[in-house]
């Protein structure tokens, strides 16, 4: 039988543990921390669940365009922390019932290489094992980056994984960093009511996204009075008893309650004998061709391991690829994970969505391409909901009418742009858009209209 062991239980791994197991393999799981992945449970799914209730703070603000009378919205911290531990143990279980299901091996513990097909693994109770393996996968995840001028001590200066919620409601909260973990970190403490001042060290905040798209979200911030410090880059982070100074590069200094530091992630790799196996690394990330192989063939990393699009869902797929390849079906047709492809959402207020080909970089490109956009100032339902702010943008091919790709800023993106990222996979062509016979009313009408 295929011995197939797997370092880390996020969705990377149990992905690829859950396929290699139904595919007929003997799997075994090593987790160090929690089954669903420490990034994924303690960062990705309590910053939505956070956004959520920001969500429904503004809602409850916003209702009176609803025709209702309405009180404003208080927050309760321990409440919202209850609900957190709640969600994060149910995910946990259901991940951990679907591996049980499989019959996958699970052991608490950490895992490392001690030789080319060999795993050790040191459990948290009981003594340690060497198992081995026909296929190793490495999915051992990311944590948050801390710069070398911040002590995050989870009291005044924090990492995302202090913040799901803090102690305590920041008054002021400084936010370091302006990417998508940065911007979403500003419209759910602003929602919840505190002071926010962002660090933009660029000109633009999501600095990677289309100018257009960012300006929504910019002009959102500067509508709720949030400070933004632009072009500047905080280079020290000064702590008294009840609040922080953070100094930046261009000479001023912003004050606040709190600091959050959202400056990236750095990876899981040390200490699992990556050198020792001969494992190929860039900056502690394992090196992996299109079917996430290491420079060692029967070694694979998946999800932030891989260095690729750190995405929960991009982990998934990874995983999944992974044991389909190691257990032979890519000897069938098969077709290969296309990052470019892959959808992503910014869970602010707009939401922002987008997928495949942007406007920019066709054009960055000297690739022609057509590009319509619709408001969603024009739809029924935006109007019906009250909130028509932001638009969608389809990019095709104007040869073909092939969907290359698509943005969409406003109530529900995130849900909307399925439909484009299925557009974009499968090939189909705008046409196949406006001929969908759709919901009415229904935001989604505004993807058709954009795709006349
Ligand atoms: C604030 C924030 C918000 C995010 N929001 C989103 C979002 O909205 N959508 C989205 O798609 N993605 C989001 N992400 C990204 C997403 O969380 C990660 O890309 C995803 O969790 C990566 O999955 P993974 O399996 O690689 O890592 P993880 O989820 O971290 O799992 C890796 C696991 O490996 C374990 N491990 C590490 N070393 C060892 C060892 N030696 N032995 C055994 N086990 C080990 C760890 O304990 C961990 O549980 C967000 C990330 C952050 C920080």
């Amino acid at each position: 039988m295929h011995r197939f062991v797997v370092i880390g239980g996020g969705p990377a791994g149990n992905q690829a543990a859950t396929t290699a197991a139904r595919l007929g393999a003997e799997v075994t799981l090593i987790e160090s921390d929690v089954i669903g992945g420490s990034a994924h449970l303690r960062d990705c799914i309590p910053s939505k669940a956070m956004i959520a209730t920001g969500g429904a703070m503004n809602d409850q603000r916003r209702s009176a365009g609803m025709g209702l009378t309405s009180t404003s919205p208080a927050l309760d911290l321990d409440a919202l922390r209850r609900r957190i531990g709640d969600i994060e143990a149910r995910l946990e279980a259901s991940v951990t019932g679907l591996l049980h299901d499989q019959g996958v091996r699970i052991v608490a513990g950490r895992g490392r290489l001690v030789g080319p097909h060999e795993v050790e693994i040191t459990p948290h109770d009981g003594p340690a094992e060497v198992v081995g393996a026909d296929t190793i996968v490495l999915a051992t995840g990311s944590r948050p980056r801390v710069p070398d001028f911040a002590q995050a001590d989870g009291d005044r200066v924090l990492t995302t994984r202090h913040a799901y919620p803090p102690p305590v409601l920041p008054e002021h909260l400084v936010v370091i960093g302006s990417g998508v973990t940065g911007v979403e970190f500003v419209h759910m403490f602003s929602a919840f009511g505190s002071d926010v001042t962002l660090i933009v060290s660029r000109q633009q905040v999501l600095p990677q996204k289309d100018p257009e798209v960012a300006a929504v979200l910019e002009d959102d911030f500067l509508r709720r009075g949030v400070n933004l410090f632009k072009g500047a880059r905080a280079e020290a982070i000064d702590v008294d008893g009840d609040g922080v100074a953070v100094h930046c590069d261009d000479g001023r200094t912003a004050r606040g309650s709190h600091a959050l530091l959202c400056i990236g992630s750095v990876p899981n790799s040390e200490g699992l004998g990556l050198d020792e196996a001969g494992v190929e690394t860039d900056h502690g990330y394992v090196v992996v061709d299109h079917n996430c192989r290491s420079s060692q063939p029967h070694i694979y990393a998946a999800g932030d391991l891989s260095g690729k699009l750190p995405l929960s869902s991009v982990a998934s797929m990874q995983g999944r690829k992974i044991a389909e390849h190691a257990l032979g079906l890519h000897q069938r047709p098969h077709r290969h994970l296309d990052y470019d492809k892959a959808a992503s959402a910014i869970f602010t207020d707009p939401e922002i969505a987008d997928v495949g080909l942007a406007e920019a970089d066709a054009f960055a490109s000297g690739r022609k391409v057509r590009v319509t956009k619709v408001p969603f100032s024009a739809s029924a339902k935006a109007l019906i909901n009250d909130d028509p702010r932001g638009f969608v943008k389809i990019v095709s091919d104007p040869a073909t009418g092939v969907v290359l790709g698509g943005s969409i800023v406003g109530q529900h993106a995130a849900e909307l742009i399925s439909v484009l990222a299925l557009a974009v996979t499968a090939g189909l062509r705008v046409t196949d858009i406006v001929e969908s016979l759709l919901v009415h009313p229904a935001l989604a009408e505004s993807l058709a209209d954009a795709a006349e």
